[in-house]
């Protein structure tokens, strides 16, 4: 039993994962393209999934972007080991493109930067505006995103706030809550899932995981007056809701199956009501993530589901 609940939790995952790229396909397919995103989750996650978004925008195969056989595909492949970047400029230059393609941009913080500066995104932004442009879009990447100071985002925000035409910005982070919420609201936000952070009571979580995680190990005294007003904080902007129920479902999925392997240890052999919520929970995510609905009312059927799977 304990190997069927690895097998959803690590099924949960995957689907996550699946989830936020699908929003990603999607918006290839139907063209509809922000401009600007924030895709945050594990560095090197991210990172990948922002450089193959920005490859895929300037791909001309229709059906699958990026294709790796066309023109543009070939221009952004990278194929040696990128140059290495320096936020001040006198070792390396302060962005590059991917592969040499003219119309993609790539910033980072380098391997002893300690911020993103302002000075790269100055010169980046210089160069995506006077730079040549093949046509299609262009597309300004900034990995390290969380590394961004202060001044170097209110740099940002003049270019989110007038996005000039075919233009995508994709910021990859580690996390979105260092990011100033005007520039975090003026953008589509993906959130791709930490595996190694889905050790569910790791020393090192961050706050808001460790206060949901609490409050789950005393849900099952928790009555519906409870549980509704918990709901109820993810009211309000819908960004910044979403996220945190992302956080609730992620810390409850954990939850459940630390609770259905601690049942089967213990010998108590009927954890259907508790798969059943785990189940539940997926479908919230999926509910969340690709059909847009209210983060209260799927936080209040996630909270439910769970409180439900511990009645005896
Ligand atoms: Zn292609």
């Amino acid at each position: 039993m304990s190997t069927q609940v690895a097998c959803y939790a690590a099924r949960a995952m995957t689907e996550a994962a699946n989830n936020a790229r699908v929003l990603l396909d999607r918006a290839l397919a139907t063209g509809r393209i922000h401009s600007a995103y924030l895709l945050s989750g594990p560095p090197e996650t991210v990172g990948a999934e922002a450089r193959r978004f920005a490859r895929a925008l300037v791909c001309t195969n229709p059906d699958e972007r990026p294709c790796e056989r066309c023109r543009e595909c070939q221009r952004s492949t990278e194929s040696a080991a990128p140059v290495e970047l320096d936020g001040a400029g006198k070792k390396g230059p302060l962005f590059r493109h991917i592969g040499d393609h003219p119309d993609l941009y790539w910033v980072d913080r380098g391997p002893d930067g300690t911020r993103v500066r302002i000075g790269q995104i100055r010169a980046a932004q210089q160069a995506l505006r006077l730079g040549a442009n093949e046509g299609g879009y262009r597309v300004l990447v900034i990995a390290d995103a969380e590394w961004l100071n202060q001044e170097a985002q209110n740099s940002l925000l003049k270019l989110l706030e007038e996005p000039p035409e075919k233009t995508a910005l994709i910021l990859a982070s580690a996390s979105s809550a260092p990011l100033a919420a005007t520039i975090r609201s003026r953008c589509q936000k993906i959130r791709f899932p930490d595996e190694t952070r889905f050790a569910l009571r790791a020393d090192d979580l961050p706050e808001d995981r460790a206060d949901v995680l609490r409050r789950f190990d005393a849900i099952e005294s928790a009555g519906l007056s409870q549980l509704l007003d918990w709901a109820e904080e993810y009211r309000g902007s819908r960004a910044v809701a979403a996220e945190a129920v992302e956080v609730l479902l992620e810390v409850g999925t954990g939850w459940l199956g630390e609770r259905v392997k601690q049942d089967v240890e213990a010998g108590r052999r009927d954890v259907r009501k508790k798969l059943d919520a785990h189940r539940a929970l997926a479908q919230c995510r999926k509910d969340l993530v690709q059909r847009n609905a209210n983060p209260q009312m799927v936080a209040e059927r996630a909270l439910f589901a769970v409180r439900g799977s511990l009645a005896s």
